[in-house]
């Protein structure tokens, strides 16, 4: 195992990673998850790891999508199967940019629950076209990036 640089002993040391409740408050709400610590086995001290952190933010924002049922990253990709990254834009109403909520960024309440509508909406034009002409749907998937019935 690599040393890792402690602030208080001045000095790489060895180091412990312990499983821990950590409490994270993301736009005012509470969100407890079992994350990780990384502690200096001679001080005792914190030190900060950046995986470790970056993994503890991830489940952080997973856990609050979980808890106030925010959109998932892969359900506007499948938005986006029916829709072009404008129609939605357009739809929800909201300022906002697909783009970044492909990279992860988390929409707001008000913008994943008109997400939401507009996955239902998606899923229902899907479920109809594909039960009259899948073959068609198909050739048509292959001719085009995005299609569009609307
Ligand atoms: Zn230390």
């Amino acid at each position: 195992m690599n040393r890792l640089y402690c602030f208080e002993c001045k000095r790489k040391v060895n180091y412990t990673i312990n499983e821990k409740e950590m409490i994270y408050i993301i736009n005012g709400v509470n969100i407890s998850f079992i994350g990780k610590e990384v502690t200096c086995n001679y001080c005792n001290g914190l030190i900060s790891l950046r995986d470790i952190t970056n993994e503890n933010i991830k489940k952080g924002n997973d856990k609050y999508r979980d808890v106030l049922g925010i959109i998932k990253t892969e359900e506007i990709k499948e938005i986006l199967e029916v829709y072009t990254i404008t129609q939605v834009e357009e739809k929800i109403g909201c300022k906002t940019i697909i783009d970044n909520y492909l990279k992860g960024l988390m929409p707001t309440k008000e913008c994943s629950d008109n997400l939401r509508k507009i996955l239902k909406e998606a899923k229902g034009k899907i479920f109809r076209i594909g039960d009259w002409n899948k073959d068609w749907i198909k050739k048509q998937r292959l001719r085009f990036s995005f299609y569009k019935f609307v």
